[in-house]
Parts: C-alpha cells; sequence; structure tokens
C-alpha cells in the first residue's frame, strides 16, 4: 500500500498504545470492526499482530510509552501510512499495589515514566498533526482510581489524578482548536490488570499498614478475573463517545465508578461545610469604599 493511499477510504484512524491485551487491545477490535484503521501499538509489535492479525487497516508498531523518540517514530510512522490521527487513546498504563511508603523511589518513579510521562510523550507526539487539521480527539484512560484514591493503590492512584488533571487542561486548551479531549474512568474491568502479567506489588510488607493497605492486597487476589466490568462493552462505550458530535470531559464507565463519584462528591460537600468558616477566613478583608 502507498502512503496516504488509504487516507479518504476509512472512516476514523486511531493511534492506540498498549494494545497489545485488555482494554486497548479491545478497543482496536471494536474500531477495525466498525471499519476505521488502527495504528496498534505495545511494547511488541508482534503481540499485536499475535492478537489482532494481519489487514490493511492495521498498522502494528513497536511502542514503549516510556521512550520519547520512539512516540515520535511511532506518529511519523502512522501519519506516512494513513495521513492523519482522528483519535489518539493513551491507554498503556499498569497498577502498584502497596501502601505510599512501601513503594520504593524506583517503584513510583517506574509507574509516572509510564502512566504519566508516556502519556505526555505520546500527546506531544500527536498534537502537531491534529492541530494542523483542527481535528482529533484524544482520550486519555484514567480510572476509578482518578476520582477517589485508596490504601494500597495510593501511588497508582495518584499517576491517575495526574492524567485528569492533565486531561482537563487539555480539554480546556484544545477545544477552541476544534480537538476534544477526554478522561475515561473504568472501574474494575476484567482485563490482566490485577494479574502478576501486568500488577506491580511492592516486595516491601510494613506490618503496621496490614489493616488497610494490606487488607487491599488480599482484595486485589480475589477481584483478579471477577471484575464486574466488561472490556468488550467498555470498548462500544468508547466507539459512542468518538461518535459523539459533543464528547464530554470525563466518561466514567461501570457502575463501580458511578458508585465512587457519588460517594466522592458527597464527603466533599459534607467536609468542605463543617470546614467552611475557617476556608472562608483566610482572604485578605475587604476595603470598605472611601
Ligand atoms: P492490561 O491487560 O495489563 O494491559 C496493559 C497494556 O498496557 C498492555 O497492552 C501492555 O502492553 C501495555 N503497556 C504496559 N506498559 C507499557 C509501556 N511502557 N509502553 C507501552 N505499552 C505498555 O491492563 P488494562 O486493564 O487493559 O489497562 C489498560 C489501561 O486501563 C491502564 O492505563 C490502566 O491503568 C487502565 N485501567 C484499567 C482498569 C481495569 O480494571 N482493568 C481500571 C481502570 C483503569 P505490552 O506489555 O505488550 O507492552
Amino acid at each position: 500500500m502507498t502512503a496516504h493511499a488509504s487516507s479518504s477510504s476509512f472512516p476514523r484512524i486511531w493511534l492506540i498504545t498498549g494494545a497489545s491485551r485488555g482494554i486497548g487491545a479491545r478497543i482496536a477490535e471494536a474500531a477495525l470492526a466498525q471499519g476505521d484503521a488502527v495504528v496498534a501499538t505495545s511494547r511488541s509489535a508482534e503481540s499485536i499482530t499475535r492478537r489482532l492479525g494481519a489487514s490493511d487497516a492495521l498498522l502494528p508498531l513497536a511502542l514503549d510509552v516510556t521512550d520519547e523518540a520512539q512516540a515520535r517514530h511511532a506518529v511519523g510512522a502512522a501519519l506516512e501510512r494513513f495521513g492523519r490521527i482522528d483519535v489518539l487513546v493513551n491507554n498503556a498504563g499498569y497498577g502498584l499495589l502497596g501502601a505510599v511508603e512501601e513503594a520504593t523511589a524506583d517503584e513510583v518513579r517506574s509507574l509516572y515514566e509510564t502512566n504519566v510521562f508516556g502519556l505526555l510523550h505520546v500527546t506531544r507526539a500527536v498534537l502537531p498533526a491534529m492541530r494542523a487539521r483542527r481535528a482529533g480527539h484524544v482520550i486519555n484512560i484514567s480510572s476509578l482510581g482518578g476520582v477517589r484514591s485508596a490504601a494500597g493503590f495510593g501511588v497508582y492512584c495518584s499517576t491517575k489524578f495526574a492524567v485528569e488533571g492533565l486531561t482537563e487542561a487539555l480539554h480546556a486548551e484544545l477545544a477552541p482548536l476544534g480537538i476534544h479531549a477526554t478522561a475515561v474512568e473504568p472501574g474494575y474491568f476484567r482485563t490482566e490488570f490485577l494479574d502478576t502479567a501486568s500488577l506491580s506489588v511492592s516486595p516491601r510488607v510494613l506490618d503496621d499498614y496490614a489493616p488497610s493497605a494490606g487488607v487491599i492486597r488480599e482484595a486485589a487476589r480475589r477481584i483478579n478475573l471477577n471484575q464486574p466490568g466488561d472490556p468488550v462493552r467498555l470498548a462500544q462505550a468508547v466507539m459512542q463517545l468518538v461518535a459523539s458530535p459533543t464528547p464530554p470531559l470525563r466518561l466514567p464507565l461501570g457502575t463501580d465508578t458511578l458508585q465512587t463519584i457519588a460517594e466522592k462528591h458527597a464527603f466533599v460537600e459534607k467536609e468542605t461545610a463543617a470546614w467552611r468558616e475557617l476556608a472562608a477566613s483566610t482572604d485578605f478583608p475587604v476595603q470598605a469604599a472611601a
């Protein structure tokens, strides 16, 4: 196939990170099934081909999102093949289980390299072409953990809070340029996320955290492969998201995320009300008019 030859024949061109399995693979499959073209990436191009097969609509690429040069190269290859990128899905990521104090500096740094700096590398590489066309949609896969942090997942949730903060700003900066930005917030979905294949578990265990983070360590084992969320349905929801002319800033997915949002809002409202007087006491006194 010649460069750009297929540009107009596909309704949408997607670039998806972490598309070898789990949520990324499901989104890629759904996009291909509806006739779109997909640049599917993960740390190994072979794992993409094994999962998604081969077709004119698919460009499998090796992209470790922690490597900014690789991100630029992948975007260049995507534009060379398809001429444009309509939808970027920043999906590559993994979890870190352990109390905040149990996680080592290296574990924290590695997690941020993938979940936050990796997302930024790919976003910076993709945006110039979207800005040039005044069109596109950046979808950042956040989490229920980007809404409310929890014992045992503090460092992971902090990366998803970063994703939320970046997406909220991107939404404000890109909307005037005709580009959408959405944070998708999945609850617990049945993928390898909680499996030893993906989840990083801090080997340092401190007895003092047994009743908090320790309980979550046990719970994660039980929840693994029993999560309520269906990744196929998640992918269908993402297809509806990109089809909307007015996509939201945030899209929570799963009844567990909906419940978490309700609880978080109720908690913040109650706590803010209890401390309102002190909170309102720190402005300079308003000067009386002369
Ligand atoms: P998964 O089944 O473990 O898949 C993770 C994907 O990320 C794999 O394709 C993996 O590909 C890729 N990946 C990991 N590190 C990478 C790197 N440095 N560079 C490029 N690709 C990398 O997990 P998942 O559940 O699909 O998770 C996908 C996203 O959803 C993550 O951001 C996760 O935080 C988020 N999420 C998941 C859930 C859930 O319950 N499943 C809930 C909320 C949010 P390779 O190993 O082939 O490189």
